[in-house]
């Protein structure tokens, strides 16, 4: 692979069921890979370390932290999430496009550095929705449901941030909209890589 992969960013609040699209996606788009965060919030059933985040302490996240070895972090709900650089430099050589799942913290650090990408939100159909499949999701407690549907009120209020924003009716039509700006970002004059040395010379 030589042309330069596309980071692809994604934020939705909690239920809106940002995994799954993503899991959809990767299986879409052969040349994605997820940059694998770390966290301090504990492993859920059916979560792998290592694939699904690195899980590590507190005291680990803040020495890490502290050593400057993420990108960006943040604190969601009561843990530290962060992107590493390792977790990223590998991919970016190889020329992958890289999937990002951040919170609006996340994008706010990266918008301040001008990482390039694209940047898209994902909002579910209404908070009443997003509260359902939160309980029937069955991973938080009461109380944890009402913290993640407070935070997705008021990072819904932060959509501006966003390049585009796609409300999550249904995960395949989510995926083809995904798919649809992936395609139509990749073609963007400023990111365009001559495929043979004569465009290039005409290029200069
Ligand atoms: P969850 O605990 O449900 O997996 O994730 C909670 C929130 O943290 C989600 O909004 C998710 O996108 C966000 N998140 C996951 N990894 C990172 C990260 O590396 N950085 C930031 N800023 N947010 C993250």
């Amino acid at each position: 692979m030589t042309q330069k992969g596309l980071p692809i960013i994604i934020s939705a609040p909690s239920g809106t069921g940002k995994t799954t699209t993503c899991k959809r996606l990767i299986q879409e788009m052969p040349d994605l890979r997820i940059a694998t965060s770390h966290t301090t919030r504990t492993i859920r059933e059916g979560e792998t370390n290592g694939t699904d985040y690195f899980f590590i302490s507190k005291k680990e996240f803040e020495t890490k932290r502290d050593n400057k070895d993420f990108l960006e972090w943040a604190q969601v709900h009561t843990e530290y999430y962060g992107t590493s650089f390792e977790s990223l430099e590998t991919l970016h050589q190889e020329g992958y496009d890289i999937l990002l799942e951040l919170d609006v913290q996340g994008v706010d650090s990266l918008r301040n550095i001008k990482y390039d990408g694209v940047y898209i939100f994902i909002l579910p159909p209404s908070i009443e929705e997003m509260t359902k499949r939160l309980r029937i999701r069955g991973t938080e407690t009461e109380e944890s449901i009402e913290r993640r549907v407070n935070t997705g009120k008021e990072e819904i209020k932060k959509y501006k941030k966003y390049d585009y924003v796609i409300t999550n009716f249904n995960v395949e039509e989510t995926v083809k909209l995904i798919l649809a700006i992936v395609h139509a970002e990749k073609s963007r004059v400023y990111r365009y890589t001559p495929t043979s040395n004569d465009i290039k010379e005409l290029l200069g």
